[in-house]
């Protein structure tokens, strides 16, 4: 008998549970270990709540915990409860799937005056991270700027600007419902630092904004090079540039306007005491295609600004670190040790994109390790008396399934759930 840990519960770590399931049937018993009693990592406390289609992947991480051989160890954090060297004692191999939580900072001046806050934080502040349920977000000025060229700053900026009832469906956190049905924001502009051509957003994210209830897209028509230019362009890339071409059609008779600033660089944040502007520098594409200032400076008016220019990796001890994710070749970090996911590649690409890394490693540790022979480790069994003798109390797939149930029985009218926010709260349903 095999026994594999991975450690995270992300979709990296149920597409490689997946695989190893897949390929090593009752011959190994595959353990998903996470830092909280609730799985999915980011499709929980990342993905919007109002793109329920894409949170219905769950449903198939579900089937996998359901599996024979695979267990959910939930509520123990790896390099804290207990090392990436103890667990390479207890399981013939360790896979680290822990995603890429942290926000990129811009590195500029006033970043760290109150109103600044990352993607991260206000992301898991709606979608109930339990780290970031007190954030409280500046909604009481007119203007927000979002930072950012990418999907992630579409959310972030699409959320400030609905409605209460645009959130029917949703799975949105009642904090955050009602603090953003009373935002005075009525401007979010959106800067990114090169041009239309060169955004991270895709179509079905960009379409979205054309249909908002009381908000509207504006887009500076010199901003974008002739039509012809679009040409070329990647297919999505072609149907994202075209979107926003058609948002200069669009009338400007909403109470709320989503300014879509290109060629703009931040260079400082400003402020008494808080946000007040953005002090930004207008760029130009160099040859390269790189961003290149041109010395002329303007102020965007904010009172809340959100960064959203990338994530990285929680260090590990013991385990390489370097850029961000986990230094590795192909997945592999040291001998039975891999990465997978965002804590492998880095935060880029689509829930799918984690699957391809998933079934890689797998192989290349079935590869390695045979079905049939035995690394004689004790797996779970070992892990919950080590864990135990630490105060740890790891929580399973069935006190998730009773977490959820709650959630559900406490859902609001035309909502899926009502999420708890607090890690205390997960542990009492649980009568711990
Ligand atoms: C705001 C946002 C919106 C997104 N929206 C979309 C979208 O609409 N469509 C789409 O296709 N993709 C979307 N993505 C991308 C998608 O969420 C990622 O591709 C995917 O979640 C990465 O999976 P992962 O398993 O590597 O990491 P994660 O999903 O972050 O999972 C990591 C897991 O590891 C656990 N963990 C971390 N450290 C430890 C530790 N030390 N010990 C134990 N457990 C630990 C965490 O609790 C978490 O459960 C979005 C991403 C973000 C940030």
């Amino acid at each position: 008998m095999r026994h594999f840990a991975v450690v995270g519960s992300g979709p990296a770590g149920f597409y490689t549970a997946e695989a190893l399931e897949k390929a090593y049937g009752d011959q190994a018993r595959i353990d998903i270990l996470d830092r909280y009693p609730v799985p999915y990592g980011l499709i929980r406390f990342g993905v919007a709540p109002d793109h329920q289609s894409l949170k219905a992947v769950s449903k198939r991480y579900d089937k996998v915990a359901e599996r024979a051989g695979v267990d959910f160890i939930g509520n123990v954090t790896v390099g804290a409860d207990i090392s990436v060297a103890e667990l390479l004692e207890l399981y013939d191999a360790v896979i680290l799937a822990t995603g890429a939580p942290h926000d990129r900072k811009l590195g500029i001046p006033g970043e760290d005056l109150p109103g600044v806050v990352g993607s991260a934080e206000f992301v898991g502040w709606y979608n109930g991270h339990p780290e970031f349920a007190d954030l409280d977000p500046f909604l009481h000025g007119a203007h927000a700027a979002v930072v950012g060229n990418g999907n992630v700053a579409l959310d972030c900026a699409r959320i400030l600007a609905k409605t209460r009832h645009e959130f029917e469906g949703s799975d949105i956190v009642g904090h955050a419902l009602d603090a953003l049905d009373h935002s005075a924001i009525r401007t979010i502009t959106i800067l990114g630092r090169r041009g239309p051509h060169q955004i991270a957003m895709t179509p079905k994210e960009l379409g979205e904004l054309g249909h908002l209830e009381a908000a509207v897209p504006v887009v500076e028509p010199s901003d974008f090079p002739p039509v012809e230019a679009d040409e070329p362009l990647e297919p999505g890339l072609r149907k994202s540039v075209t979107l926003l071409r058609g948002f200069a059609d669009l009338q400007q008779d909403k109470a709320k306007h989503m300014v879509f600033d290109f060629f703009a660089k931040p260079l400082r944040v400003e402020g008494d005491g808080k946000v007040e502007r953005l002090i930004v520098e207008r760029t130009e594409l160099d040859e390269k295609g790189a961003a290149r200032g041109t010395g002329e400076t303007y102020e965007v008016p904010a009172s809340l600004v959100i960064t959203a220019i990338g994530y990285s990796t929680s260090p590990i001890p013991d385990v390489p670190f370097e850029g961000g994710k986990f230094v590795n070749e192909g997945g592999r970090i040291a001998d039975r040790l891999y990465a997978v996911g965002w804590a492998r590649r880095g935060p880029s690409g689509t829930i799918g994109t984690n699957r391809p890394d998933g079934y890689e490693v797998a192989e290349q540790i079935a590869a390695a390790m045979p079905a049939e022979g035995s690394g004689g480790r004790e797996g779970a069994t070992a892990l919950k008396r080590l864990l135990e003798s630490r105060g740890v109390m790891p929580t399973d797939y069935d006190d998730w399934r009773k977490i959820e149930e709650t959630e559900v029985s406490r859902a609001r009218p035309g909502s899926p759930r009502e999420k708890f926010v607090r890690h205390q709260d997960w542990l009492q349903v649980l009568g711990r």
